[in-house]
């Protein structure tokens, strides 16, 4: 990890903490689009959980800089397209974390003060590493499932869960008192197991697809495939914890596990009740160990109080309850030998040292290689080729190393120190920044960095350029066919180079042209992101490409200007301000805007475009038409419909049972509409609703 943690030593600058704010709100922003709606997390959950715990601190501190719409505000990701939304009746909240016993002393102590002295015992569980859902029945039959989504609005998942087999379609019959229970709703977490994990993700690998980092983000990917006979392919499984009825009244968390099971849900054996916090210790020092011989993987245990009545009067906060909190494990670890150490070059030219290893299993698969991050982390640990390493996984893309053994050294291991030279064929020399822990080659002609940055253009979601994948590339940029992404556009004059290369034949050939064709009828906001600026990931290329509807005008922007959108902090908006001020960047866009990319947000085919200008943002449902459609109208109409409230909103539109949008627009002085003064707008403009 770069992003360094907020020094005790800077909190008294109010200013400092306002920007490290912003900062952290968009990196937790862009990781949280990486790991909810790509199920491809860039980060591992610890450090991100460092992040948002620096955050989370940061807020307390200064509690003026709490928005509501920061990510400590809110849980999950956000509904997705391609499925209906389905209104949760009860909100699906997170839970607070923590990976220290002291915090779950300081919770226990909480809870004594809060129960004044009342006895209270605690109902201790694993916490599976899956995707949490809810499932609805109604006359004891499984009528509708959901994805958490944002908490209130999730994904209608029905058919789906409908392929897990543990599911039960229709519940055995089960009186509580007097009450037949048929009608409820059950809470639980859809998971897979670690074998059906390595199974499929090789699979994936032969197919040519990327592989998934680990069992949940495969769960959740899974979870999010539209077409439920893919998803019956996948073996998912399913464990449920909470059940929440209308008709009866439970008393407590176990009594609420057992009846789950009565009714013929999948629950977990292996809860315990702990009337002491030594107790729950001691359940969570058991399982640290017993864990690794469960066929699945938890990532930590949750105790929650156990008395539904005093959990009511505990309540929440913002984002989770009062009563419970998750302790986690940290993650695995492994230890091995480093056999060398190499340096990868990526697109800006960063260098990454990558830790050679001595194969070693660890969660699940093999580990020869490790990110090392940068130089700085390898002076830091003094790492010597010889040494023995630990490397972690746990959650992580990429696995890492996180230590070194001194003591089992070689007494003639030699510090490493960072090559003067770039390893691509130019040799060029290697540049540090004055403050910066990268070293960079600075060679533009770095036939890998070209490699890099054409293969992130062409890649799947930026350019989407069939054919044009990692080898290819590698083999057009050696031969001198490709020195930047703008001579993709001109191939086709190339086209005799290209034909008779081993391999290539006059259809291979003109299928690649085709799809070079083809993607110059991306949208704008993917040009943006395919241009690879700097920390402008899909999720901000959206943004910039919304607020400003061209490139010309998201350079004309200052950096105030690009600072005042909400999702943009100062790092993005100097590296938006650096790509747009280099000539030679400026020389490129113009190439490609030549070729006919898109450089500007396309307009709808109307003729009148009677909301041009004007931004919108919904909060709520809609009681004439899913959120999506309306969107869709309004951009129909010329305008912009964007999921969070700035001040450059024109309309928030309630519905009903309305979120945090709403206070943020009140906050703002944004003007409101009700969904019937929408519709009207949407009639007076020839919408037909
Ligand atoms: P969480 O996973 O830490 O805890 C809450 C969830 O635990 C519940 O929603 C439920 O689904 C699940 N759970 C499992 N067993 C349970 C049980 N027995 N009882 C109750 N709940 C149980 O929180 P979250 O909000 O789902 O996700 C946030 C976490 O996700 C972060 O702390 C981080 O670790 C990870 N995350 C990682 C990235 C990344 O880039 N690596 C990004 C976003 C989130």
């Amino acid at each position: 990890m770069q992003e360094q943690l907020f020094s005790s030593d800077d909190t008294s600058d109010k200013h400092r903490a306002r920007e490290r704010v912003e900062e952290l709100r968009s990196l937790i922003r862009q990781y949280d689009y990486a790991y909810y709606v790509e199920a491809h997390p860039l980060i591992s959950d610890r450090d991100y959980d460092r992040l948002f715990g620096e955050l989370v601190e940061l807020e307390r501190r200064y509690p003026d800089l709490v928005t509501p719409d920061s990510p400590t505000q809110r849980v999950g990701g956000a509904p997705l397209e391609g499925f209906a939304h389905v209104q949760h009746r009860r909100p699906m909240l997170s839970l607070a974390n923590t990976y220290t016993r002291e915090e779950v002393l300081e919770f226990d102590r909480r809870i004594r003060q809060a129960l004044s002295g009342e006895p209270y015992r605690y109902c201790c569980e694993l916490k599976f590493d899956g995707v949490a859902i809810s499932l609805r029945y109604s006359q004891g039959r499984f009528v509708l499932g959901a994805t958490r989504g944002d908490g209130l609005v999730g994904d209608d998942i029905t058919q789906n869960l409908r392929t897990i087999r543990s599911l039960p379609l229709v519940v055995r019959p089960v009186r509580v008192g007097r009450t037949q229970l048929t009608d409820f709703e059950v809470r639980g977490e859809a998971y897979m197991s670690r074998n059906d994990f390595e199974h499929l993700n090789r699979q994936r690998l032969a197919a040519g697809e990327k592989p998934f980092a680990n069992p949940r983000n495969l769960t959740a990917g899974t979870l999010k495939l539209l077409d439920p006979r893919e998803v019956a392919q996948r073996p998912l499984q399913l464990v449920c914890y909470y059940l929440d009825s209308e008709h009866v009244h439970l008393e407590s968390q176990s009594d609420n596990l057992r009846l789950l099971a009565k009714l013929g849900f999948p629950t977990s054996p292996h809860w315990r009740l702990c009337p002491t916090i030594d107790d729950v210790f001691k359940y969570i020092s058991e399982w640290e160990e017993k864990r690794r011989r469960l066929p699945f993987d938890i990532d930590g245990i949750v105790v929650k109080l156990d008395r539904i009545d005093q959990q009511e009067r505990l309540g929440t906060v913002a984002r989770s309850p009062r009563w419970a909190i998750a302790y986690k494990y940290e993650a695995e670890q492994a230890r091995t030998v480093l056999k060398g150490i190499t340096l990868q070059v990526g697109r800006t030219g960063v260098i990454t040292p990558v830790a050679e290893l001595e194969p070693v299993f660890l969660a699940g698969s093999t580990i020869s290689r490790a990110t090392l991050h940068n130089a700085s982390f390898v002076e830091q640990l003094d790492l010597r080729i010889g040494d023995t390493v630990y490397i972690e996984k746990g959650g992580e893309v990429i696995p890492k190393v996180v230590g070194v053994d001194l003591s089992a050294r070689p007494a003639d291991a030699k510090p490493w120190h960072m090559p003067e030279h770039c390893p691509c064929p130019h040799k060029s020399k290697l540049y540090r920044p004055e403050g910066e822990v990268n070293y960079y080659c600075q060679s533009p002609a770095c036939p890998w960095q070209i490699r890099r940055r054409i293969e992130h253009f062409a890649s799947r979601r930026a350019m989407d350029i069939e054919g044009l994948g990692e080898k290819v590339i590698a083999e057009l940029v050696e031969s001198g066919l490709l020195e930047t992404v703008a001579d993709i556009y001109d191939l086709y004059t190339r086209r005799d180079q290209l034909v008779g290369r081993p391999g290539w034949g006059e259809k291979r050939v003109q299928n690649l042209l085709d799809a070079v064709e083809a993607s110059k009828q991306q949208p704008f906001h993917r040009v943006l992101y395919a241009l690879g600026i700097r920390y402008v990931g899909e999720e901000i290329a959206k943004v910039l490409a919304d607020h400003f509807g061209s490139f010309d005008a998201l350079c004309r922007a200052s950096r105030q200007e690009l600072e005042a959108i909400h999702e943009i902090g100062p790092r993005i908006a100097e590296s938006v301000r650096n790509f747009c001020d280099d000539p030679e960047e400026r020389q490129l866009v113009q190439r490609l805007q030549h070729a006919g990319l898109s450089f500007q947000q396309r307009k709808t085919a109307h003729h009148r475009t009677p909301l041009e200008g004007k931004t919108f943002v919904f909060t709520g449902e809609l009681d004439a038409m899913p959120r999506s459609r309306a969107e869709e109208l309004v951009e129909l109409l010329g305008g912009r419909a964007t999921s969070s409230v700035s001040k450059t909103t024109s309309f928030v539109i309630v519905g009903r049972q309305p979120g945090s949008k709403l206070v943020k627009a009140h906050q703002l002085g944004i003007q409101t509409m009700s969904e019937s003064e929408f519709l009207e707008l949407l009639r007076q403009h020839g919408v037909n609703v």
